[in-house]
This record gives C-alpha cells, structure tokens and sequence, in this order.
C-alpha cells in the first residue's frame, strides 16, 4: 500500500477496536477516538455511568446458531476458533464455552430450530449439537459430558406434564465482553494505535470535510475541545450514535433499547452460587413464539450464567423499544419529521412494563430460585439495528476517495466477532469491490434494501417509547 495511510476511527467498542487493529496490521497509521475514558475505567461497565457502548458489559452470548445464514455460521465457527487461540495465549478464559440451551416455544422443534441444525449439519458440526428428545443425541451428550446442561422445563398449564424441547449447542457460552475490549484496547496500544479517550479530547464533533464537485471529502475530525485531527480516511464505528455523525445512514439503520435485568447472588449462598456457575448452568435462550405468519421469529428471552460477581443477567429481545425524537434538519431519511436515537444514560436505568413482564414470566419457568427475588439492576442497553440484521462496513458513496468508512450495525449479535471482524473490515476498507472477504456483499452500503427488521415501524409504533417526550 501507499506508505503509512492514517485512518481515524471514531469508537472503541467492539467494531472500532477491532478494525483499529486489523488496519494497523496491514500498515495503516491509527488513531482511535472514543468520547468515554476506558484508559481510567478499563471498561468495567459498573465505573461509568454514563456509558452506552453496547460493548461495555459483563458478558455477551456467543452461538454459531444462525438459520439459514450460513455466512454468520461460518463467521462465527472462525471467531470461536480465534477466541479459544486467545483464551490459550492470555491465559484469561474471555471466552467461557459454557454450552448454550436453545429452548423452543412449544415441546416440538421450531422453524428456526430445524434451518440452523440443517445448517449444522451441511457444515459437518451437526454432532455438537444434542437435541433433547432423541435418544442418540442424548447419549452422545452423555458421553461427552453434557448431559447435566440438558436441562428439562415443564410447559406452564399442560396438564400432561410436557416439557419443553431443546437444543443443547456445546459449541456455544459467552463472551466476557468488557475484559475483552480491554484485552484488545491494550493489544492495539502495545502495537502502536493511538487512542485519544475522554469527553473532551476524545469526542469526536464532525467529520472534517470539504465539497468535491458534487461530492464530499473526508479529511479528518474535529474534536470537543476545538482540535482537528487530520486523516486520511475517516472510519466511523460508534455503534448506536453512528447516524448522530453520518445521518446518510439514518437509510441503513435505528438505535433500539434492548431490555436487560440483573439478580445477584450471594457467593455465601453455596448452593445457588454453584448451581448458576458457567460450569453446571448454560446460556439458556427461550423463544416463547413460534414463527408468525409473516416469517417473524419474535419473543426471545435469554439468560446467562452468573458473572464472577454474582450476577445473573437477563435479557428481553421481544420488543426493542425505539426512542424517536425530532431528527436533524436535512437528514436524508426521516418518519414524520423523526428518528429514533438511544435514551440519555439515566433515562436508560429503568426498562418498560412489557419487558418487565416478559422477564419475569421467564423468571418462573427458567429461574424459579428468583421468582420472588427483586431485580438488582435493569437497563436499556442500545442496539444499532440494520435493514436486514447484517452489519454496514462500507466506504459511503457520497464521499469521494474512498475517505469516509463505515463499520456499524451490530443488530444485536456482533460482539462474538470481535477476534475477527476487523480482519473482514479491514479487507474492505482497503480493497472496496476487490475485497475478498465472503462478508462483503452482506455488509455493504444498501440503502435501497426493503425496509423491514422493524426499520418500518416509525414513531407511531408501540415499541416507541420516545412518545412522552416527543409529544
Ligand atoms: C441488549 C444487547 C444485547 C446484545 N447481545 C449480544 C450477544 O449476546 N452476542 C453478541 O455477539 N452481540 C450482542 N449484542 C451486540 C453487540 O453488543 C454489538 O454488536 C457490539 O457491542 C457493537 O459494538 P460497536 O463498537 O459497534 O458499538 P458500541 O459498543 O456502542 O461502541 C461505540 C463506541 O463509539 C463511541 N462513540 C460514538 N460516537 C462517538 C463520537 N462522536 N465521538 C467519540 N466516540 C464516539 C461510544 O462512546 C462507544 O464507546 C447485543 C447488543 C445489545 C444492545
């Protein structure tokens, strides 16, 4: 490549950091902005709160359960083999492989179910998987020692005593997403990628720019505190703010709350302190819907086992709750005049009575030792939901030179590629069209994508909870 382009990514959370190193590896000079101090507060999700990074947070599912989306199964089986590689070289377990139980909605397997284990098995890894009602699978479980994650629920109400179905994937557990991002921070100081942190000096303003014909050029940013920091090209990973900065990709994508619940144990409490640890208590994922007519899977509740704190998180994904307030002028895709952009930090403390609702039903059926317990914390924590739940990595068309750079749109499953999505990102930002990364045609600039995955709801939908404020 020309010698040592300078790139200036905007975000250190997952999609930042790992495209900042992926770049510099291929011999870019990089500096990174992020607008909160990780250098002070490593991340730790309790140290800051004001903190919105989706990325900054004890733990996060990883699965290579995907349907029909073969390319995310196969992204995922790559980053599982570059985590397990890092577990074994830091000696830190930042990938815990707890095994994950997919719970179906009834006691029969699901739609979404019967695609992915067709997938499982075309990629010859069906045998990881341990469906509970066949005695083959149970016995391969056995052998393998996964029986005891195997877990049987009743159906509330059937009067045969029915338990659910199941899946128990052992290739899946979670991430333990805040120690990883600072592994990575770190990593990427110690090669030479800069970071510049803090609300001031690391906040990034605007994107530097002058017009070129009828196009832009990026060439640089302008931080909080009035420096200009001049780059060749501009990457903007800034997760749920990224329209805030680049409102062309209001077209592409909407913040959404996702609803998150914590209990605590006490680690005197021996019994329930044993019983949720990753090594007896897998991931358990709960569709409580059966596909609807319109091929919608909905209504998914999770749980993860407990932190080495004692918490035990539980996470809504039924509705995702927009925020719509009035958008920028000019802003190249609005709905009655709005967009839906994350809730302030404080506003996010409390999650709505629908998800409340939800969690606790979950509660009853999956976690009875909590059923009355209160919830230590809840919190809306912000996805950037795309068209079609694929990422956008992307040089954006309206600028010239290739100078602005996209790499956002996690959907709510992006944390599980932090290993290696920037290798992929990386190859796009470099290469465009000569990318040979098989995520490419999936993650590119698409505004003329059907509007679905929610992005069609608007303002007037029930799952705006932005209403009272902006009425
Ligand atoms: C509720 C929820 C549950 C999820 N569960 C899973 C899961 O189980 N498994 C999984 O794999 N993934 C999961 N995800 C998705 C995953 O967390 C995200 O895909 C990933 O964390 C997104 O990383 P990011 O770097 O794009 O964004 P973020 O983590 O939000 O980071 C963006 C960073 O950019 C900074 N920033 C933004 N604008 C500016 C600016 N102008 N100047 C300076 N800094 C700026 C922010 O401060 C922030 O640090 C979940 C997401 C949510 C919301």
């Amino acid at each position: 490549m020309s010698e040592s382009k300078s790139v200036a990514v905007v975000g250190a959370g997952i999609f930042g950091l790992s495209l900042a190193l992926a770049l510099h590896e291929k011999g870019y000079t990089v500096t990174v902005f992020d607008r909160h101090p990780y250098d002070e507060t490593q991340y730790d999700p309790d140290a800051d709160e004001n903190v919105q990074a989706a990325s900054v947070d004890h733990n996060k599912i990883f699965r290579a359960s995907y349907g029909t989306k073969l390319h995310y199964q196969r992204l995922a089986l790559e980053s599982r083999e570059a985590w397990v590689a890092i577990n074994k070289s830091s000696g830190a377990d930042l990938f815990v492989p707890s095994g994950m139980l997919r719970v179906q909605p009834s006691d029969e397997l699901g739609a979404l179910e019967k695609e992915t284990l067709a997938n499982m098995e075309r990629d010859g890894i069906r045998e990881t998987q341990f469906v509970k009602s066949l005695a083959g699978d149970r016995e391969r479980a056995k052998a393998g020692g996964w029986d005891a994650k195997l877990l049987e629920f009743p159906i509330p109400g059937s009067n045969d005593a029915r338990t659910y179905e199941a899946v128990l994937d052992s290739l899946g557990g979670f991430m333990r997403c805040s120690n990883a991002c600072l592994y990575f921070q770190q990593l990427a100081a110690s090669k030479g990628v800069r970071f510049i942190f803090g609300n001031e000096q690391g906040d990034v303003e605007s994107i530097v720019e002058e017009a070129v014909g009828d196009k832009k050029k990026a060439n640089g940013v302008r931080t909080k505190d009035g420096v200009i920091h001049k780059a060749h090209v501009v990457a903007v990973a800034g997760g749920s703010f990224t329209t805030q900065l680049i409102p062309d990709l209001s077209t592409h994508l909407e913040s959404s709350g996702g609803s998150l619940a914590t209990f605590k144990i006490d680690k005197e409490d021996k019994a329930l302190w044993e019983k949720y640890s990753p090594e007896q208590f897998p991931v358990i994922t709960w569709k409580s819907n059966p596909r609807n007519k319109t091929g919608k899977d909905t209504g998914s509740v999770y749980v993860l086992p407990r932190t080495p704190d004692g918490l035990v998180k539980i996470g809504f994904r039924g509705v995702k709750f927009t925020n719509f307030q009035p958008a920028p002028e000019g802003c190249p895709f609005v709905q009655d005049g709005k967009w839906s952009i994350p809730m302030s930090p404080k506003d996010s403390c409390t999650i709505p009575e629908a998800a409340v609702d939800s969690i606790r039903q979950f509660v009853k059926i999956f976690l009875p030792d909590f059923d009355q317990v209160p919830f230590y914390s809840t919190k809306l924590c912000w996805y950037t939901d795309s068209l079609d739940n694929s990422f956008v990595i992307d040089h954006v068309p309206t600028y010239t030179d290739n100078s602005l750079f996209v790499c956002t749109g996690g959907s709510g499953h992006g944390a599980k590629f932090l290993p290696i999505l920037g290798k992929h990102a990386a190859d796009i930002l470099h290469n465009g069209d000569k990318a040979t990364s098989f995520l490419r045609p999936f993650w590119r600039w698409r505004p003329e994508a059907p509007r679905r995955n929610g992005l069609e709801d608007g303002p007037g939908s029930p799952r705006n909870i932005g209403q009272a404020q902006v009425e």
